[in-house]
């Protein structure tokens, strides 16, 4: 048999996140790779989602969700960034942000259009957009600072181009855009008619700075469509629930790929996902204290190890500088990590199309328990140096 693989998927194999646990699993290597928390989320949320399972609410739910979850989302972003969202017509619930982002390209991109992603890149996208028979072009932010050059995302746009990606607060750098990149982004949008697409699933995780919402810029609600999850923010990451957020047009094109790719979206969970949105500020507050208290933790140990490391000012991933152990090829360094010393991290040299800048860093992640960063730090200290 031919290579059964679709030839648009065949350069991107196995994801790194899958195969980097695999490979934590098979050397019992403490787990900083793949970014999901070792420890679970809140019982007032988990209650409401057993509550409703309990309660019989098992079939199918409404294509574009609960309407009790769309209400929930379009509250909170109004309480948040005070914009009207209508939760009918601007809101979509989808299995994880990284549906509606896949929902979003197909639903939205023909073949031949470009979008630009800024790189490094979350793994997906690109992915998404080769299944869309798009084309991606690639502006690279720069470490260590990771910012891009607005002349860089000028010459990124052709006549072909539909649409930009962006990724705030940005996995795997840590960055949280600030208001003169976001600018650039809407400049750049609305002198070439392009649509915003943005993935905030960090938009609670930030330590310095704050979360801008591209939406809120003049001129960019009409062409912005927001996507989060509650993965992230609520340590559930295998309950796969996400939504997206966009004017009316816009959401009708994720619509039109969503309701044939999942249809919808685990029905108890959603009501889980009300409990959720609807936590009071104390929830959100003592959840990125304690990410701040984590960050420190493992930014500070990694530094005493000897890695290159900013602080990361949003998500909850680092990306550590390699190149002081004298290193300049991540996977080969994150395999001695694994087999030799204990700690698995990700080779971020997958998240770049174009530079090889990735090659120098790897990216841990800090959504662990403050003890089990101790013992990762620990055995670097004994192993590493
Ligand atoms: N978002 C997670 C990360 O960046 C990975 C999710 C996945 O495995 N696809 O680590």
């Amino acid at each position: 048999m031919q290579m059964p693989v679709a030839h648009a998927l065949q350069p991107f194999g196995e994801t790194i996140f899958a195969e980097m646990s695999r490979l934590a699993i098979e050397h019992s290597a403490i787990n900083l790779g793949q970014g999901f928390p070792n420890f679970d989320g809140p019982s007032f949320i988990k209650d409401a989602a057993i509550a409703a399972l309990r309660d019989g609410k098992n079939q199918y739910a409404r294509s574009f969700g609960i309407p009790e979850l769309n209400e929930a989302i379009a509250d909170d972003h109004q309480q948040r960034f005070g914009r009207q969202i209508d939760p009918t017509m601007n809101v979509t619930v989808t299995s994880g942000c990284t549906e509606a982002i896949a929902a979003t390209m197909f639903g939205l991109l023909n073949p031949g259009d470009e979008i630009i992603l800024f790189e490094p890149f979350y793994d997906s996208y690109r992915a998404c957009v080769a299944m869309a028979g798009a084309k991606a072009r690639f502006v690279t932010m720069n470490g260590p600072s990771f910012r891009f050059e607005r002349a860089a995302l000028e010459a990124a746009v052709t006549p072909t181009t539909r649409a930009i990606l962006i990724n705030t607060p940005h996995n795997p750098t840590g960055r949280v855009f600030d208001r003169d990149e976001l600018q650039v982004i809407a400049d750049v949008c609305i002198k070439h008619d392009l649509i915003a697409i943005v993935d905030e699933v960090y938009e609670h995780l930030v330590f310095d700075g704050e979360h801008l919402s591209l939406a809120t810029w003049p001129g960019m609600a009409e062409r912005t469509m927001l996507m989060s999850s509650l993965g992230k923010t609520f340590s559930l990451t295998g309950w796969k629930i996400g939504w997206a957020i966009a004017p009316s047009e816009l959401t009708q094109a994720i619509r039109a790929a969503h309701q044939f790719l999942t249809f919808s979206t685990a029905t108890p969970l959603q009501h889980g996902a009300v409990a959720a949105i609807r936590a009071p500020a104390s929830y959100f507050e003592s959840y990125a204290s304690a990410y701040r208290e984590r960050r420190d933790v493992l930014v500070d140990g990694l530094r005493s190890v000897g890695f290159g490391v900013e602080a990361p000012a949003g998500t909850y991933f680092v990306m550590a500088d390699i190149s002081p152990f004298g290193a300049d090829d991540d996977r080969a360094f994150c395999r001695h990590l694994i087999e030799h010393v204990g700690v698995a991290g990700i080779p971020p040299s997958v998240f770049y199309a174009e530079s090889d800048e990735g090659t120098r860093y790897l990216r841990f992640a800090f959504c662990k328990d403050i003890e089990t960063l101790r013992r990762a730090l620990d055995r670097m200290h004994e192993r590493l140096r």
